[in-house]
C-alpha cells in the first residue's frame, strides 16, 4: 500500500469537517498556511498542531459559558488524540487525560443534578478493567485522572471512558443540585 503523502491536501481532506465546526473555511486553511509556513521548514504536521492550539486559545478567549469552554476543549483535545494515535502512533494518553477532564468539567457545568462518575473500561488493559464500573466524586477523578494514567499498558493507549450516573435519594428521586 503506497503511503500517505501528508500535505496540505491531506489536511484539508482529512480535518476540514472537524475545522468547519468552530467556522474555519479551506480558504483560512490555505491561506494561514502561506503565512505560517514562511520562514521555517513547512512540516504539515507542525502547522496542524499550530491549528489546534490556535483553536483552544482562540475557543477559551470567545467561550462565553463555562459550558461552551469545556464542550469546545473536549472537542479539540479528542480530535489531537485521533491525530497523535492514527498518524503519528504514539499513546498520548496524556492527551486523552486533558480531554477528560473537559469532558468532566462541562458535565459540572451543565448538570442540574448531582452525578458521579463510573469508569467505563473498553477491555483496555488489566489495570483499567480492575477499575471497570467503580464509581468517583467529580473532586475525585479531577483530582486522581483514573484513565489515560501512567499505569495503563494498553500499547494502542488507553481506550476507556466515564460515564455519568444520577445519585438517587431514599425514595429513588433525582437529587437536584440546588436543593
Ligand atoms: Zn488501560
Amino acid at each position: 500500500m503506497a503511503k500517505k503523502i501528508l500535505d496540505l491536501d491531506w489536511l484539508i481532506t482529512e480535518y476540514m469537517p472537524f475545522f468547519s465546526e468552530f467556522g474555519m473555511t479551506e480558504e483560512n486553511l490555505r491561506g494561514y498556511y502561506e503565512t505560517w509556513s514562511k520562514n521555517r521548514p513547512a512540516l504539515i504536521k507542525d502547522y496542524l498542531w499550530f491549528i489546534f492550539q490556535s483553536l483552544l486559545y482562540e475557543t477559551a478567549r470567545q467561550s462565553k459559558t463555562e459550558q461552551e469552554l469545556y464542550k469546545y476543549q473536549n472537542m479539540i483535545y479528542m480530535e489531537m488524540l485521533r491525530f497523535r494515535r492514527q498518524v503519528e502512533k504514539v499513546r498520548a494518553n496524556e492527551i486523552l487525560q486533558l480531554a477528560l477532564a473537559a469532558l468532566v468539567r462541562k458535565t459540572i457545568s451543565e448538570t442540574n443534578f448531582q452525578l458521579k462518575v463510573e469508569i467505563i473500561s473498553g477491555h483496555c488493559c488489566s489495570y483499567c478493567d480492575n477499575l471497570n464500573q467503580h464509581i468517583f466524586s467529580f473532586e475525585e477523578v479531577l483530582k486522581n485522572q483514573y484513565l489515560g494514567s501512567r499505569d495503563c499498558t494498553n500499547p494502542q493507549g488507553c481506550n476507556c471512558t466515564y460515564a455519568f450516573v444520577p445519585m438517587r435519594d431514599e425514595d429513588d428521586n433525582l437529587i437536584s443540585n440546588f436543593s
